[in-house]
């Protein structure tokens, strides 16, 4: 397995759509497995293939909280093939856009359709924090962000902050700067 350098926005990767996978075979049971070793170093408990620069319909969820313990869950071509009618707001951070975070509005409970790890097709009825967390990854695979969920004066100010914060983050390392200390305060889980 192997780390992957996750993509941060803004970023035109992050806008495309992904293509669908034929199979779950070795190599992409091989990206599914580097992924989810991604999503824990980094720490999320989510991420989808274009935040990794492939292209392609993937994504790994490890979900786990007092109320839903997932376990890894890997997911090529996920579709909603259900959503309530009933929403849901969940605060909600994203790896591509670090330490920013805002609450998203959206269906409360979904049925995903997906093929597992093995290729096998599979359904899975989801809500609370899963629910939130299949649809914001099978938003990336179609080049949406969070943020496209929220006004477009918050968006912004986001985008620009993140572009600020690259900006500095280049400068110092083109000093020779030390990266500086990941801040450890309690957030909302990154996606
Ligand atoms: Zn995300």
């Amino acid at each position: 397995m192997a780390l992957k350098p996750i993509i941060t926005a803004p970023d035109p990767r992050l806008k495309k759509k992904s293509k669908p996978v034929a199979a779950v075979d070795a190599e992409v049971r091989q990206l599914m497995d580097d992924m989810l070793e991604t999503m824990y170093a980094a720490p999320g408990i989510g991420l989808a293939a274009p935040q990794v620069g492939e292209l392609r319909r993937v994504i790994v969820l490890d979900i786990d909280r007092e109320d839903v313990k997932t376990g890894p869950l890997f997911m090529a071509n996920p579709e909603i093939v259900e959503a309530s009618d009933e929403d849901a707001t969940y605060e909600e951070g994203c790896l591509s856009l670090p330490d920013h975070y805002s609450d998203v509005v959206r269906p409360a409970k979904v049925t995903v359709r997906y093929l597992d790890r093995d290729s096998k097709k599979q359904e899975m009825a989801c809500e609370g924090l899963l629910s939130t967390c299949v649809q914001h990854e099978i938003d990336h695979l179609d080049g949406i962000l969070f943020v496209d969920h929220i006004s477009a004066l918050k968006r912004n100010m986001i985008l620009r902050k993140l572009l600020k914060t690259r900006k500095e983050k280049e400068r110092d390392e083109a000093e020779g700067k030390p990266a500086a200390p990941k801040k450890d305060k309690e957030t909302a889980p990154a996606l």
